[in-house]
């Protein structure tokens, strides 16, 4: 009989997958494997709601595959080791496995290369699963990767995207190979209340839901914070439930100017994975350094603290981080202003916040997230890196009637309108009434300090 493995990481799903349609194309049977790599800790990446949210992903694999007549086989240990140990069992001539940027998926691939070059066993991987355009496939003249998105957004519109491949009929899976239990969801503590379902199911309901009636809206709507006019998929790609591949063909039949916008910030994720694919060393080191002398958790810990918690005295950047911790998951415009908040106006190192939301984040991913809060720091590619969100006038022109903060800062509940974002300019007897902090600094005193900071007076 000949085997191969499917060797699942981010890429949690059975309809449009490359490994595993070309492992079933070319053997009799596949085992299709998912290693909980015990080593992540020490890389300090795990996180309860992702932990949930993969814990929700791996039963409901297994579940698919089950349909088609397989199971998810899962084991505890190092990747490489345990791949290994699964090659050696069921004497398997390949493994199969998706592509990524990250500097410990590239590790996870040539350990992978070394142990099983020894056992005779080859190791293919597969482009175009995890992201939509693989990073490298379109570079400027002479150059590694692009460092401006819209240039890099015409080519990545011109490329052909690969076909769907549609999920197997059937799966088999050799007899005799042992798994671990699945982990469970409720077996996580510290989980944010409001999480959403993980799994492929729950993904492509997701999908299909905002096709049908979300991303007709998008062009318009996506700024709007309380509308949460947004698809609301990031968990499902980053943990590839949904294939970003399928949501763009998906996104260009549905058509029209929503289905345009949604595409391009597919571009926007496929864009900082091939930055971090050519600099690995930008998920923790500036990618154009600035040369800021950056405050830190030992000069500035109580206003950390207080953006962390959602006690900032600005209103959306408070209901934004309250999002945060309850959901999980936070509005992308919600995301550029407290990351400006924290980076310009606070003048915090961006790693404390990328961290932070890293802890928290469902969809918190080494690409998006590191390489947004560089943008946002102005150590990215964004090519104004000087610019600094004002959160009054965001939250007048995003959440101009003031529903955002009403529904994250049940403290503000009776104002509306531009109040809801300056409480501090009610009448001092009206004030009282709302127990919420003083802004924590001027918005001006900490302009002028970033300013100075960067040398721009
Ligand atoms: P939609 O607006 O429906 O967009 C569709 C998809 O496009 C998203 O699901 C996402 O995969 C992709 N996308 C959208 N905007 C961006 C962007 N700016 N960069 C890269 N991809 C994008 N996104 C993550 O997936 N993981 C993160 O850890 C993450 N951290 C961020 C940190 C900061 C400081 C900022 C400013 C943005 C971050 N983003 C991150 C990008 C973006 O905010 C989220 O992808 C988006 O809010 C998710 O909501 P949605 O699925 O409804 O997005």
């Amino acid at each position: 009989m000949r085997v191969r493995v499917v060797l699942f990481t981010a890429d949690l799903r059975v309809h449009d997958h490359p490994p595993l349609r070309a492992a079933l194309n070319a053997s009799d049977a596949v085992v299709p494997l998912f290693v909980r790599d015990t080593g992540i800790p020490a890389t300090g990446y795990l996180a309860p709601n992702r932990e949930a949210f993969l814990a929700d992903c791996l039963r409901d694999l297994d579940a698919g595959l089950r349909r088609r007549g397989g199971r998810l086989v899962v084991r505890y240990g190092d990747v490489a080791e345990e791949v290994a140990k699964v090659v050696t069992e069921t004497d398997a001539c390949a493994v199969h496995l998706a592509g990524d940027v990250s500097a410990y998926a590239r590790r996870r691939e040539d350990r992978l290369r070394t142990a099983l070059h020894g056992i005779g066993c080859e190791v293919i991987v597969h482009d175009a699963v995890v992201t939509c355009v693989p990073p490298g496939a379109v570079t400027p003249a002479a150059k590694d990767h692009f460092a401006v998105f819209t240039p890099y957004h015409r080519q990545w519109d011109r490329q052909p995207v690969r076909a769907v491949h549609r999920a197997p009929r059937a799966v088999t899976v050799p007899d005799g190979v042992g798994s671990e239990p699945l982990p469970g969801r409720d077996t996580v503590p510290g989980v944010s209340p409001a999480l959403a379902e993980g799994g492929e199911r729950a993904g492509r309901a997701r999908l299909a839901a905002w096709l049908r009636s979300g991303i007709a809206g998008y062009g318009d709507r996506h700024d709007d914070m309380a509308g949460d006019a947004t698809s609301r998929l990031s968990p499902d790609l980053h943990f590839g439930t949904v294939s970003p591949v399928e949501a763009v063909h998906r996104a260009r039949a549905a058509g029209g100017p929503g289905a345009e916008a949604f595409v391009r910030q597919l571009a926007w994720r496929d864009f900082h994975h091939q930055v971090l694919a050519a600099r690995p060393a930008a998920a923790h080191e500036d990618y154009r350094t600035r040369h800021d002398r950056w405050r830190e958790e030992g000069s500035a810990h109580r206003e950390i603290e207080a953006w962390r918690q959602g006690h900032t005295g600005y209103p959306v950047v408070d209901a934004a981080m309250r999002q945060l911790r309850h959901e999980g998951w936070m509005h992308n415009r919600a995301r550029l202003l407290t990351a400006s908040f924290l980076t310009k106006t606070l003048y915090v190192d961006w790693r404390i916040g990328a961290r932070h939301f890293l802890d928290l984040l469902v969809d918190g991913d080494i690409a998006n997230n590191q390489m947004n809060w560089q943008w946002m720091a102005g150590t990215g590619t964004d090519s104004r890196p000087n610019r600094v969100l004002n959160p009054v006038t965001q939250g007048k022109r995003y959440d101009p009637d003031g529903a955002y903060v009403r529904r994250w800062v049940p403290e503000l509940a009776g104002l509306s309108g531009p109040a809801a974002h300056e409480p501090w300019k009610l009448p001092g007897r009206d004030r009282a009434a709302y127990d919420y902090p003083e802004p924590l600094l001027e918005l001006a005193d900490g302009l002028d300090r970033f300013r100075r900071a960067r040398e721009l007076r």
